[in-house]
């Protein structure tokens, strides 16, 4: 989609993004769900830059990602797994935070009971979400359980936390 500005609440921390993809996942991780306050809806991103640096924080929550936000109001802005250099941004950074469809969601069996995203889409749990997406040395097994196709909008970059 076109380009996106975006930025925290208190507007310490501004950005722009290019190259956005108009699908964006939703990961019901321990360690989402903390960071953010609940689930973390990102859009993978080809390039981000920043305004006001100064104010930005990066947070590293694993050995191959960290996270992005504002040290004065700690708005949650950005997903960075570093070994492929990929920024996935939090939807509600952006400005607009229209055009996204929502395609997949993973770590669905950390999801509290309480609320629930519309839509048919694939929910993986842990397991799957794992399976699928962990290191090549994990042979992959082809298809899901319930024998649905995989699903092709998520990649390899789509693993976290
Ligand atoms: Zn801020
Ligand atoms: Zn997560």
């Amino acid at each position: 989609m076109a380009d996106k500005t975006g930025g925290c609440l208190c507007g310490g921390v501004r950005f722009s993004a290019r190259g956005i993809e108009t699908h964006h996942h939703a990961c019901h991780c321990g360690m989402c769900r903390r960071w953010s306050g609940g689930p973390v809806l990102a859009a993978a991103v080809d390039g981000l830059t920043f305004d006001g640096v100064d104010n930005l924080a990066r947070y590293e929550s694993s050995d191959w990602a960290e996270r992005g936000f504002c040290r004065n109001c700690g708005s949650s802005l950005f997903y960075h797994l570093k070994p492929q250099g990929l920024y996935m941004v939090c939807v509600g950074a952006f400005d607009d935070p229209t055009g996204f469809q929502l395609t997949s969601e993973i770590f669905i069996d950390h999801k509290p009971a309480g609320y629930a995203f519309a839509g048919d889409h694939p929910r993986l749990t842990e397991a799957e979400t794992l399976a699928r997406f962990a290191p090549s040395e994990t042979p992959a097994t082809s298809g899901r359980a319930d024998g649905s196709s995989p699903d092709a909008s998520l990649s390899q970059s789509d693993l976290q936390p």
